[in-house]
């Protein structure tokens, strides 16, 4: 029996795979190196295929735009967080974040930030700098994210009209793929560690488990140097997973740091917020998934326009959604629009499971 070992790693360039190389020669752990340069790789998770960040920041920007987002009154910027700032009136900026080897962390991040910042952009000039020319409430904010996130851009009619401007513009990621496999890579429902990468499926089970915590943090029956380990028991009864340390566990998000509590309830709230107004919207807009395949999305904005961002803070957010949808906040359009997910990317025995 031999002794020899075959080590395979991929590399970002040939440079870096030619420095490893020659660092472990130089250590004597590997009797020879062979670079294969050239080599193209295809992968079974296409969403893990490298992309530049430059490419990905010009294909993020340009879809901003075409969703309606406003660059004479505001900007797309890199940051460690995405975030949406209204700086003044008519100057809503946004930022969304490059990971090289997973691009749906800029390209949703992006539509996210962009969701909020049309609200804005979209609140009445007459009430501008006054009280009411601010937002309902954090969750109907989110609501307007989250429907552009989930709704628009997680959808087949969407992809059916932009798949082919991404393949353009990542053809090496992307040649092979057909559209089925990418939507439905771009729905993958699977536990996770981190909230605002989560999938739809996993996202509610951090924000109820936030909010578990930080009442018992509240009513004191929960010490703060306890959190780690509540946290990790937390996610280990809802999701099966354990953080491997606290940076991806209850670190993760800075809204406790700077006295935040209460605040992650929202994100959830506009999420069924969100499914609410888009069951609303596809009652009123008969010829919605059509003018997503089209890349028409100036009717579903106007709508927004017209029942939400108007509004500005007029109304209370179960006025709201009641004069929106006809109804007060449910869970029921969520409910089955998680359980209508489940169906279309993993079968229907798999949502009576759920
Ligand atoms: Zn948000």
């Amino acid at each position: 029996m031999s002794d020899e070992r075959t080590v395979y790693v991929t590399a970002a360039d040939e440079a870096q795979a030619a420095d490893l190389a020659r660092a472990l020669l130089a250590r004597g752990l590997i009797a020879c190196a062979n670079l294969l340069p050239g080599m193209r790789s295809l992968y079974l998770w296409p969403l893990r295929s490298p992309i530049e960040p430059a490419a990905q920041r010009a294909f993020v920007r340009e879809l901003a735009a075409d969703l309606g987002y406003d660059f004479g009154r505001g900007r797309l910027d890199d940051a460690v967080h995405p975030f949406c700032q209204a700086v003044g009136a008519g100057d809503v900026r946004i930022t969304t974040r490059y990971d090289r080897t997973w691009l749906p962390m800029a390209l949703f991040g992006t539509v996210h930030e962009a969701g909020h910042a049309m609200y804005e952009q979209g609140i009445r000039d007459e009430d501008r700098r006054t009280p009411l020319g601010s937002y309902a409430s954090l969750g109907v904010h989110e609501s307007q994210s989250r429907l552009w996130e989930n709704h628009v851009a997680r959808g087949r009619p969407f992809w059916e009209g932009r798949y082919p401007a991404l393949r353009a513009a990542f053809p090496d990621a992307f040649a092979d793929v057909p559209l089925d496999r990418f939507v439905a890579a771009v729905n993958r429902l699977a536990p996770s560690l981190i909230r605002v990468e989560a999938d739809e499926l996993t996202y509610p089970f951090h924000v109820l488990l936030r909010y578990d915590l930080e009442v018992a943090l509240i009513d004191g029956s929960l010490r703060p140097s306890e959190l780690p380990e509540a946290w990790n028991a937390g996610m280990r009864d809802a999701l099966g997973i354990e953080p491997p340390d606290d940076r991806r566990g209850c670190l993760q998000d800075v809204h406790w740091s700077m006295g935040a509590f209460g605040y992650f309830p929202t994100y959830l709230l506009g999420t069924m917020m969100a499914a609410q107004l888009w069951r609303a919207a596809e009652r009123a807009l008969p010829d919605l998934d059509a003018q997503l395949r089209t890349g028409a999305f100036a009717p579903l904005l106007g709508w927004l326009r017209t029942n939400v961002h108007e509004h500005g803070a007029r109304l209370e957010p179960d006025e709201l959604l009641r004069r929106a949808t006809g109804a007060p906040l449910g869970a029921d359009a969520y409910l089955a629009h998680l359980g209508a997910k489940v169906d279309a990317y993993y079968g229907p025995s798999a949502a009576s499971r759920a």
